[in-house]
């Protein structure tokens, strides 16, 4: 089976996970309560870790956010990251209060001297920093020398960061090169790829809403990954962020680059299709999340294409007229009414999880 091949990096430390140096792709999201509420926001932090979020980022807007820091990174179940614009002494702030990481944009925080002191302090307190480059904020020679933000601009902009940080030898970052538009977001990463070995944390910003969102990030992120660029990726999306986490998962487990418990594999219907096929699509779904095992599920609306274009499944069903049969990896094994399918599954999927687990 064709195995996709990452790019080698170098790890950077974010508290107890490592981003790059082959470790796995992880997972980020970002809170959208105010982080001084510290119950909100823990509460939060724990709905995105239960989703299989790896590494929260919080907004810290203002000094009564970085001081509580101390209390959320001493609860949290994750490393925590602190997002910082404008205010160079804020980001020194949330590293005293326990960020495991800051994610500065370099184009805001008041020029490189304040970048490299920055440095020095995370150096100090064994954090990791993100350069966050983004297409809206550029610096204005880049823009003046590109006619616009182009891939060359946003490259151009972090390796000119990068190596301000090598003169004081920080090497604990990880680069984003972010711009709402999908193909200049794939072209200046695919470039930054060719050019240097720091880690890449993916992301489409300002993608849109969930389903708009969802599609600019399997496409931009989706691509990138296929050709082994990224080490870590946040879906943005305007919703729930741990909607964030479940496409991140989803685009991670589609390139089988990570696995996260069983996949669904079911049919788009057609004039064939005797049931309400898309009803109980829906109820596997909500089946499968009781499951862990990375075992494939397929619900397929007719015989014709039933049971041999699913043989990759480990069990599925294949809708009849008001009856389901149930096969296992393109081989029926037997035929229920309607009403049983999914009981019937179950009992499939249950043998499954026994098998998997070893027990
Ligand atoms: S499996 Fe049957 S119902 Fe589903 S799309 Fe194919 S032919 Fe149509």
């Amino acid at each position: 089976m064709f195995a996709i091949e990452r790019r080698r990096t170098v790890p950077v430390r974010v508290g107890t996970v490592t981003i790059g140096g082959g470790a796995p792709l992880s997972i980020q999201s970002m809170t959208n309560t105010k982080t001084a509420d510290t119950e909100a926001t823990l509460g939060q932090i724990e709905r995105l870790v239960r989703a299989g979020c790896e590494l929260v980022r919080v907004a810290i807007p203002d000094e009564a956010a970085a001081r509580s820091l101390g209390v959320l990174a001493r609860q949290s179940p994750v490393p925590l990251i602190a997002d910082i614009h404008f205010d160079a002494r804020l980001a020194h702030l949330a590293l005293e209060h326990g960020a495991a990481k800051i994610r500065v944009n370099p184009g805001n925080i008041g020029g490189k001297e304040k970048l490299r002191a920055l440095a020095l302090d995370a150096a100090a307190r064994g954090a990791a920093i993100r350069i966050g480059v983004n297409a809206g904020s550029l610096e204005k020679s880049l823009l003046k020398k590109h006619g616009s933000a182009t891939a060359e601009a946003l490259v151009e902009s972090a390796l000119g960061y990068l190596q301000e940080l090598e003169k004081i030898s920080f090497n604990n970052v990880v680069i984003s090169l972010k711009a709402s538009d999908v193909v200049t977001t794939i072209a200046a990463n695919r470039l930054f790829a060719s050019k240097s070995d720091y880690p890449l944390h993916l992301g489409v910003t300002e993608a849109g809403t969930l389903a708009e969102g969802t599609i600019k990030a399997a496409v931009g992120i989706g691509t990138l990954l296929a050709e082994g660029i990224g080490d870590t990726l946040r879906v943005s999306l305007t919703a729930d962020p741990v909607e964030e986490v479940k496409v991140a998962r989803r685009i991670l487990q589609a390139l089988r680059l990570r696995e996260f418990g069983p996949e669904l594999i079911s049919c788009p219907t057609c004039g064939r299709c005797e049931i309400d096929l898309v009803g109980l699509a829906e109820q596997v779904a909500g089946l499968l999340a009781e499951y862990r095992g990375n075992f494939k599920v397929a619900v397929m609306g007719c015989v014709v294409n039933g049971p041999g274009e699913a043989r990759e499944a480990d069990v599925g069903v294949t809708a009849g007229r008001k009856k389901g049969i149930i096969f296992r990896r393109g081989k029926v094994v037997k035929t229920v009414p309607q009403d049983k399918i999914l009981e019937a599954l179950r009992h499939e999927l249950d043998e499954l999880e026994k098998l998997s687990s070893g027990r």
